[in-house]
């Protein structure tokens, strides 16, 4: 039986540990921390096709969807993935030029959008949305979907482990095994354990588990000069006195539906002001401030802030996804990626199928060595 060792427990960790154990793997997937309490868990969990003007980072999101609904459909428990769309508008003329110029991209492509006023979304989407400043018609995106996070990654981890993957926390890899040919892991609380292949899905601890062997997939840092926010502020409300069934987002506020009515907050100009990691409940109370703009409903009605996660994206240099066997390093694979809670399923697939012999298609455009080359 072939053994695998694979590094960190979040969303794509979990996904790629279950995808090996199907296929009959041996599987310990390790994580220096419990898994509640990494960025996958607390994720904004929008689940959509991304355009980004790459065509293979299209088709791998958009075949990201559909692999949430094979997944969904394997996992007992609450359930964790609604395909109910998003509604996106703008308050400002440019605003609303900028949304209709995504909405054409996704046309071309085939990916369904529509135009509502606001009475219609309204009476159809979402009651009780305040809609003053609205530039532009609301575009209705049917096809995107949102997961709870925090159920996806135990609702994955749990069926990984009835059949037969073992998940060891809070003991850090700190060392590979092996030279030229990785043979296992080294963990922190000095055991080892030793393996076939080793997949290194640890988020933005990539860098550090790739330097064992002198490897490297550069990462967009908080604070370089490269102008993207990798920093991010997720903010989980009480639960509130308003229905929220799909992923809205207002001009100044993104929302999510969460589990017993609360909901989960994010807004991008918050997170150009965050400085550090961790909880930051001023910034939290900032963003809790617009939900009231957005839906009267919640206004006087002692929502307060649950959770005020601050995380870092993991996000590569050139914003792609990145996986494949890690030059230089036979038997290490690695995949990273922003935008993992939407890909997690896909790359679960698609890094099972080749740790296991099998190269993909799909992945040919993401492998790590066109940093190498660069
Ligand atoms: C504000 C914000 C909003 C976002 N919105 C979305 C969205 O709407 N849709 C979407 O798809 N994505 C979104 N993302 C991105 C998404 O959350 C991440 O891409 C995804 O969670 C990454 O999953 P992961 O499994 O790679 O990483 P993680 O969840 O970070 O898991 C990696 C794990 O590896 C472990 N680890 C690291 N090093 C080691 C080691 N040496 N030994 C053992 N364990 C180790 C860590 O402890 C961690 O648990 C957002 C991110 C942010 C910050």
């Amino acid at each position: 039986m072939t053994r695998i060792v694979v590094v960190g427990a979040g969303s794509i960790g979990s996904c790629v540990a279950l995808r090996l154990a199907e296929q009959g793997a041996e599987v310990v997937l390790v994580d220096a921390r419990e898994p509640a309490d990494g960025l996958s868990a607390h994720g904004f969990g929008w689940v959509n096709a991304v355009d980004n003007g790459f065509e293979p980072y299209y088709r791998l999101s958009a075949e990201g969807l559909r692999a949430h609904e094979r997944l969904a459909a394997t996992t007992d428990g609450e359930p964790w993935f609604f395909r109910r769309g998003n509604l996106h508008w703008a308050d400002s003329a440019e605003g609303a030029r900028r949304l209709a110029g995504i909405a054409d991209g996704y046309r071309a492509k085939g990916y369904p959008v529509e135009e509502l006023d606001a009475e219609r979304a309204r009476r159809e989407l979402q009651p009780g949305l305040a809609l003053d400043g609205l530039h532009g018609p609301l575009l209705y995106y049917p096809d995107d979907a949102h997961v709870i996070s925090d159920r996806l990654v135990s609702a994955v981890q749990a069926r990984a482990r009835s059949l037969g993957a073992r998940l060891r926390t809070g003991d850090a890899v700190t060392g590979l095994l092996g030279s030229g040919r990785v043979r296992g892991v080294r963990l922190a609380s000095g055991q080892q354990i030793e393996a076939d292949a080793v997949v290194g899905c640890a988020g933005r601890g990539t860098r550090e588990l790739l330097g064992h062997v002198g490897a490297d997939v550069p990462l967009v840092e908080p604070g370089d000069d490269s102008g993207i926010t990798v920093r991010g502020l997720l903010v989980r409300t009480s639960p509130v006195p308003v229905r929220v069934e799909r992923v809205l987002h207002a001009p100044h506020l993104s929302i999510r539906p969460h589990s017993g009515g609360r909901l989960v907050l994010h807004c991008h100009d918050v997170d150009e002001e965050l400085t550090e990691e961790g909880q930051d409940p001023a910034a939290a109370e900032k963003v809790l401030a617009r939900l009231a703009e957005v839906l009267p409903g919640t206004a006087g009605a002692e929502v307060t802030v649950e959770d005020a996660f601050v995380g870092v994206r993991p996000m590569p240099a050139d914003g792609m996804s990145v996986l494949g066997w890690v030059p230089g390093a036979e038997s290490l694979y690695v995949v990273v990626t922003h935008s993992g809670l939407t890909l997690a399923p896909v790359l679960g697939e698609i890094a099972a199928q080749e740790v296991l012999g099998e190269p993909s298609g799909m992945a040919a455009a993401f492998r790590p060595e066109r940093f190498a080359a660069a």
